[in-house]
Parts: structure tokens; sequence; C-alpha cells
């Protein structure tokens, strides 16, 4: 939600408000209400709709799709008004958190129909950040709620929660950078910024402020504001404790010893964080099972461009996560595996001992072929432990919930077994801390049915043998149900009606049940209940005195196993931290178990991570290309770069179009990242040392989705690499300097690779079109030339995709336009330009001195030409406006999306 957006509203509210004594009310309530919740949607119910109001119901209408009405239409204070109908609500939720509103519901708690004033209160706050599973969460993503300060030397903490998971994380960031590069790659739904820091009031234009609330927009986080106090270190890992503690006493010792040492923007962010939890919970508070702090600098650092460019979890072109490198990557078999992937693909490790050891269980896991394939099938029946704790512990966890639970802890003994034979140090350790919770899977397994009912208030749920108390109801009902049908029995030989039946339903209860034809023989005791079209339903005194023995015996049942089901959930809810722990492991096994299953399908190999700089890949391939055009037909390529002694760490990339330079720069740094994770990598063979950062930049022609001025775009990313990047990072940039005229966009290349080069000494690769910046290779010891292999053959040109030595001594330009099918004449003029333009590098007026036309005249191969300019039939008037209004156009200043919407009005017009 915007600032002004807010601003717009309070003034709307604050001039109502100022009327208020004239206001029903309802509205009065509302105002009330919406005063303490400036930052969310507030949702008030009236009768049987949940209403919404001012601007809040203009966001609302456009956002769910419904009407938008007014309330008071005619007087000058109208009031913007939309609504949705109270039993729908669970559906229209999810729509308006997806485009990252929160919502406050206030329900009616009175009766509707009772006298005095409607009593409503807040029954629910859902706010994007403190989600649970049911609520449209996606299984295969975290859904982060995170907190900030910085102080004045703008160093400071992130503080990250997912509550639908029990995940709660600090990072501690040494200046503005650190903190944006952190909340880019935890992607948070929700922000918490501090609306006072320590007793301080932080102006809205303080730089870190600002730049965060900048960030924050563009990953589409709904940001909250709440003060942020101090708050000691010990009090902080108190309430960490009581959070972790409800559990068990393991782990609390772990809370108090990591929060120990944290800065004191980090304890405040953390009870600015708890705070809001508890804020916005109605019911227990979720509770935390893993605390952890993170090191800045253990992760590899990925920006948002990167991530796009590398195409890591969704495709440049269409933004799906088909063809992504995760869809490629993601043969887990659980939702906690699937978001641990996505976590390292968004942050793999820069520690050494980390990535070797996954890479060792990986191996191990190749090697056990077979036994793998039944591993995984092993974790396919295991469900999402994570989310399914999280309701068990907020009492949120249905019968069914459990029974998924218990179906999946009883996989357990077998995978531990699996464990049991693994040797690689990783696996070894994950063994032993691998509970198999037989105790916790033979409770459930004894209480509950196979099938138990997803709510809890319908009986159904409690398996017989368990409770003496329930197995005694159930036989009272069930004998009353005999009862019933030896009524019924009895009931047709005394009438004479053979088809009657005793039936039941919620609104009548027990009756029996006589069709039309048979009226007549219905004896006069028969009390008359029901009329249908065919049939009439009656009752008796004996009828009515067995529904009670039944309902009763009924009611008292379902009580029953309601009330035991709450203590099972309970007991589970108990014993959280031992299965948090295990699916802690699970996720784990099951990553390894999916790396190893890609290297095996795919013939990856375990690249050898090396000290130094040195970065070597023998016949590398593309993951996701190989995979889309088929192993056999793409071409693998090597790569050698060293920023050590005489190596060469800058290769400079010419070649055609088309000819797989970006391709080239794609699987190079894809192959760093996935050996980062500890994944093995599509090549024959890897010699990686780690680096701290990957930074893409990619073709700027692709960029028009993004509705920036694509020349703005590229120096912005290119500004991203200069600032950020080290001699330890990993440089890839893809024609730079095209967004602009020839002669500027060269300036700019050339001093970016000199740059890059010499005040970085980043391995870079750097494609580019223009080869004029091949000399660079001769004046920079550590420039290297490459060029994509081509086969002239004749007339014909053959792309061999092979990165070699050497340089594009031309753009083959001409050749791909002739690949497309430009006609030959046009092209014969084109070659009649360039030669005059390497010869003056202007264009001289002799070339216009022979007209077009003539030379078609020369060229011509007949009718596939077109007629020249001036054949063309004397346009019309209309035509002559488009050609001015084309000519009016500020290109430079227009963004791509407004230039193709400029095209096609200029289209629909002329097609008119
Ligand atoms: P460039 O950046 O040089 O214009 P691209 O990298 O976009 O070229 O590649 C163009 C097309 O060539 C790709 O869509 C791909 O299908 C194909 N291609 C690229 N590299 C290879 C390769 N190594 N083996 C097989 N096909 C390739
Ligand atoms: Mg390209």
């Amino acid at each position: 939600m915007s600032d002004s957006f807010i601003g717009e509203r309070d003034e709307l509210i604050a001039s109502v408000q100022s009327n208020a004594e004239h206001l029903p009310p309802m509205m009065r309530c509302y105002l009330g209400y919406k005063a303490d919740y400036p930052e969310h949607l507030l949702l008030l119910q009236v009768g049987d709709f949940y209403e919404l109001f001012f601007e809040d119901a203009t966001v609302a209408a456009a956002a769910l799709d419904v009407r938008l009405t007014s309330r008071n239409k005619n007087s000058e204070n109208s009031i913007p008004m939309c609504g949705v109908p109270v039993h729908a609500i669970d559906a229209y939720i999810p729509k308006l958190l997806a485009k990252g509103f929160s919502c406050v519901i206030v329900s009616q708690t009175s009766e509707a129909k009772a006298k005095g004033p409607v009593l409503r209160e807040i029954t629910r706050i859902i706010t994007p950040g403190v989600r649970y599973e049911g609520e449209g969460l996606d299984e295969k993503k975290f859904n982060y709620l995170a907190a900030c300060a910085l102080n004045a030397r703008e160093s400071g903490a992130l503080v990250f929660v997912d509550v639908s998971t029990g995940s709660l994380r600090v990072g501690e960031v040494e200046n503005l950078e650190n903190l944006l590069e952190m909340l880019e790659r935890v992607s948070p739904s929700e922000l918490i910024l501090p609306s006072t820091l320590f007793g301080v009031s932080t102006k809205e234009n303080q730089n870190w402020l600002r730049k965060v609330r900048k960030k924050a927009n563009e990953l589409n986080c709904h940001i909250v504001m709440r003060p942020f106090v101090v708050v000691s270190e010990r009090d902080i890992s108190r309430r960490l404790e009581m959070l972790l503690r409800e559990n068990s006493s393991v782990g609390v010792g772990a809370a108090s010893d990591n929060s120990r040492g944290l800065s004191q923007e980090a304890c405040s962010a953390l009870a600015a964080a708890i705070n809001y939890v508890e804020e916005v919970s109605f019911g227990p508070l979720a509770r935390i099972f893993q605390f952890t702090v993170e090191k800045s600098n253990g992760v590899v650092f990925i920006d948002a461009a990167t991530r796009r460019n590398l195409e890591l979890f969704e495709t440049r072109i269409d933004g799906t996560r088909k063809n992504s490198l995760i869809d490629l990557m993601d043969l887990t078999q659980t939702a906690m595996g699937s978001r641990l992937l996505r976590e390292w693909l968004s942050a793999p490790s820069c520690e050494l001992d980390v990535i070797e050891s996954r890479q060792a269980a990986v191996e191990e896991l190749v090697r056990l072929d077979s036994s793998r394939a039944r591993l995984r099938e092993l974790l396919a029946a295991v469900r999402d432990i994570d989310r399914l704790m999280s309701r068990v512990t907020t009492m949120r966890a249905t019968p069914r919930d459990l029974r998924v639970l218990a179906d999946s802890l009883s996989e357990l003994p077998e995978i531990r077994r699996f464990l049991g034979e693994c040797s690689s140090e990783m696996l070894k350790r994950l063994l032993a801390d691998f509970d198999t919770l037989e105790d916790i899977c033979r409770k459930l397994n004894s209480a509950l049915v196979d099938e138990p009912s997803n709510k809890i208030n319908e009986g159904g749920i409690i398996r017989e043998g368990f409770s003496s108390n329930v197995d005694d109801l159930r036989e009272l009902s069930g004998e009353a149900k005999q009862w019933l049908l030896k009524l019924e029995a009895e009931e047709k030989i005394r009438t004479g009606i053979s088809g009657l039946k005793v039936r039941y339903n919620n609104v009548f209860g027990y009756f029996f049940e006589v069709t039309k034809s048979h009226l007549s023989k219905v004896p006069s005791h028969y009390q008359r209940k029901q009329t249908l079209a065919n049939a009439e339903r009656f009752s008796t005194d004996e009828l009515k005195s067995l529904e009670v023995s039944v309902l009763s015996a009924k009611a008292r049942q379902i009580e029953l196993e309601k009330e035991l089901f709450i203590e099972l959930r309970s007991y589970v809810a108990g014993e959280a931290h031992r299965i948090q722990a295990t699916s802690r492991g699970l996720s784990l096994l099951d990553v390894f178990a999916a790396l190893a299953e890609l290297a095996h399908r795919r013939n990856y190999c375990r690249p050898k991570i090396v000290q130094g700089t040195k970065l070597h890949i023998k016949a590398g391939r593309h993951p996701v290309i190989e995979m889309v055009i088929g192993a056999h037909n793409f071409v693998p390529n090597d790569c050698t770069l060293d920023s050590e002694g005489e190596g060469k760490y800058f290769a400079l990339l010419t070649g055609p179009n088309m000819g797989g330079k970006s391709t080239y720069l794609r699987q190079v740094g894809l192959i760093q990242l996935l050996a980062q994770i500890g994944s093995f990598v599509p090549a024959e063979s890897a010699e990686l040392s780690l680096v701290d950062r990957i930074f893409t930049r990619i073709g700027a022609a692709d960029d028009i989705a993004r509705g920036d001025s694509t020349f703005m775009v590229e120096m912005r990313e290119a500004t991203t690499i200069v600032k950020r990047a080290t001699e330890r990072s990993l440089v890839l940039i893809d024609e730079i300097g095209r967004g602009t005229a020839t002669a500027d966009g060269l300036a700019i290349a050339t001093s970016i690779a000199e740059w890059l080069h010499d005040c970085i000494g980043a391995k870079t690769i750097f494609a580019t079109h223009f080869h004029q910046l091949t000399s660079l290779a001769e004046a920079k010891k550590g420039v290297s030339c490459i060029t994509v292999g081509i086969v002239e053959d004749g007339d014909e040109i053959i792309f061999t995709h092979r990165i070699e030595n050497g340089t594009a001594d031309r753009s083959y330009g001409l050749e791909v336009a002739r690949l497309a099918g430009l006609p030959q004449p046009l092209l014969q003029r084109a070659r009649m330009a360039m030669s005059s333009f390497e010869n003056c590098e202007t264009l001289t007026s002799d070339l216009f001195n022979q007209p077009l036309s003539s030379q078609i005249a020369v060229f011509a191969d007949n009718s596939s030409v077109p007629p020249a300019r001036e054949d063309v039939p004397s346009s019309n008037a209309e035509h002559e406006l488009v050609v001015e209004r084309i000519l009016s156009f500020d290109i430079n200043s227009m963004t791509p999306l407004q230039a193709l919407r400029e095209l096609e009005a200029l289209q629909n017009e002329l097609s008119q």
C-alpha cells in the first residue's frame, strides 16, 4: 500500500469524522476500528455481508473483481463501498493476500434479530506475513514476516520469521547495502519498520528507511509501522526461550546461546516481530521451532537482476516456473525439501566445508542407485510435517491433519534403516539425530480411525478400543439404532404400509416417511412433520422418545471424541520439538536425494572445489537448454578463468547473433551456482573456486516487459555490478551499451570492461557485439578473446555453438538477416551501406546518389520485390497524420511499454 494512498484515505476519514455525530452507529464503529488498524483493509460484518468502505472499498473491489457501490449515493458525503458474502469470505481472503493486502475481520457477535445495538468484535487479522497452511500458501516457498532496524551508522539487523513452519532467523548486517541484499534474498511478504526507534521518531525521509521502503515496494512486500523499543538481550532471550520451551526443554539452551551477543537493533527487531505475531494472532501463538543467527558473509549474494537473468525460479519470457532452473532441479518429494532447495538456490553457500559435506552426501546417494529409488518412494509418502505442526501448535489441526501426520511418521523407521547404511559424514550426522518417533506414531494410530473427518465436532474420530467411554456410547447409540430398525419393522406390520421408512435429517430429526399413495393407511396418532412432493413425514411419541436416547448418546459420543481429540492434539503439540527436528533431517535427506537423482538422470559430475580463484569447466552444458533441446543436440563448451599468476580472468566473447553467447554466459553462472549449493554440475569435469557474488547483466532487448527504458535498466544493473563486485566475484555481462547510439554505447562498454579488469579483477565473461573491444586483449594482460565457432560453406553460414579462442572478425548481422528472410535487394543495399560505412565511418552521399529503386531493378528476382517507396500510391491524409505522429515520438523518454502502446494505438487507427 503506498503512502499517498494512506494519506488520501486519512484525509477522507478525517473529513467524515468531523461530521461523526451525524453518522449512523455502524459507520462510527467502522471508523473506530479503522483508526486502530490503518494499514489493513477493514471488513465489517453487516448482516450477511462483510463490507468495506472508502478507499478500502475502491481497492478491494478492483482486487476482488466485485461491484463498487456507494453509501448515501446522493448526498455530498457519498461513501464508496463494496462487500463479500459472509459465507464466502475464505475464498476471497487469499485473493487479497496475494495482492499484498492484509485484512482485519470484524464480525457481529450478537444475533442480528436481538434487540439493542449490534455487537461486533475483531475475529481475525490476516496479514501476508502471518499465515498458516490452508490460507492459500504456496507449499514450495517459505512465507516470511520480517522486521529490520539500522542505527545511525547504518549497521543493524534483519529478522525474519515464518510462522507456518516455525522458523525464526536473525541476520546482523554491517551496512545498508547488506540489509538491502538480504531483504532481496529473503523476499518477505510483509515487513515491519520502526515508527519510532528507541524512542526517537524515525522520519520518513531518513536515508535507510526510504531505501528499504523502495526495495520493499519492488519486492511487492506489505509494510507496517510499529514502535521499536530498547529490549535487553536478557529479555529477548527469555522471550525466545518461552516460544521454544512451550515444546520441550531441548533447544532452550540453544536459544539463549544464540541470542547472546545480538546487537541492540537485532533484539529490538526480534521483539517487534514477536509482538506483531502476537498482535495479529487471535488464539494460541505460533511456536518457534528453530532459531538461527545468520552470518552475512556465509552465502553467495545473487541480486534480483541475476536471479531473473539466470531464470532461477521463473523464466524471463512469461514469468512462470516452467523451464526455470528450479523447475528442472526440484526432484524433491516433500514440501519441506522443496522449500529448502529453493532457499539453497537463492543463497548458495560460501563455506567450503558446508559445500563439501553436501557433495559427499549427494555422491553417496548417486552411488546407492536402487536404494535411492526406494528412499524417494518413502519420502513421497511424507507430507508437509512443518506446516502440519504449526497447525497443531496453534490448535488449528483437524483430525484428518493428525491422521496425515501419523501416516507420514510411519515411514520413518524404514527411512532410518536406509540412513543406517550410509557412510558419508553428513548422512551419518543425520542418522545420529534421527528420531523415528514411533511412540507418537503408535499413539496416533491407536487413537485415530483410518479416515477421520476433517471437522472436530462430527464424531468419527476415535478408533474403537482407544476409550471405553467412547465405545460404550457408541454401543448405546448403536443399540438405539437397532431399536429404531425394530420399530420400523413393527410399524410396517401395524400399518400395513410396506414402504414405510425411518429416516433422519438435521432439521426434523427422525421421522417416518410414507409415500403419497399410502397416505390413506396412516394411523390417526401419527403427527405430520413435513410434506414433500410425493411423500409425507410423520412422528409418534414412541419415535420421539427413541430419538432422544439416540441423539443424546450420539451427542455425548461426539463431545467425548472431540475432547479426546483435543487432548491428543495437545500431546502432539508437546512433542513438537522432536517432530520438527526429524522433519528438518527429512528435508535435508530429501534435497540430497533429489540432487543425486538429478545428477544421475542428467549425467552431472561432482565439481572439485579448489582454493584460489580458478574456474575451469570441461565440456559444460546449460542445464535447462540441454533438457529442452535434448542432450544430444547440445554442444558442450569449456571455460577457463583465473586471476592468479599470469592467468586470464577476463574473457571477451564476440560472435554472431544466435551463436550461443548468452547461453554460454548463463551456463557458466549456473554451474558455479549449482556447485555452491553442493550440487553436481552439468559438465564432464569442473574445478571451481568459491565466489562471493554472481552478477549477470543480460540482453537489454529482452527487458521490455519491465516497462523501464531499457538503457536505464542496463545502466542501473551495470552500476550495481561495478559498485558491488569484488575480485572474488563472477561477473557475466551480455551486450552492454546496446540501448543507446553506437558511439556512446561503445564508449560505455569499453570503460566498464576496463573498470572490471583493472579496478576489480573479478572473473568476467563479457559478451559484446562491439568487436572494436577485442583490442583490449592486446592492452590488458588478463583479457582473453573467445568467439562462437562458424563454418562458412560457400554462401551458407553454420553456427557450431562451439566456443573457441579468437575473435569474430565481423558481426554476421547480415547473414542472420538473410537467414531470417529479408529480401535480397534489401540485403544487397545493406552490404553497400556497410562497405561505405567501413571505409569512411559515416554514410557517404555517394550511396544515396544511387536510388534504391534503381538497384531493385538490377537485383530484383521479380515478384517478391516490394515496390520502392516512390511507387506507393500517393498516401492519403490519414497516413500523413500517422507519419507525423511517429515523427513526434520522443523515443528517448519512452519506456518500451509506452512505445508498444503507441504502436498498438496507431495500428488500431489504421485498421479502422
Ligand atoms: P546469442 O546470445 O549469441 O545471440 P543464444 O545464446 O541466445 O545466442 O543462443 C541462440 C540459440 O542457439 C539458443 O536458443 C539455443 O537453442 C541455441 N544454442 C545456444 N548454445 C547452444 C549450444 N551450446 N548447443 C546447442 N544449441 C545452442
Ligand atoms: Mg544473446
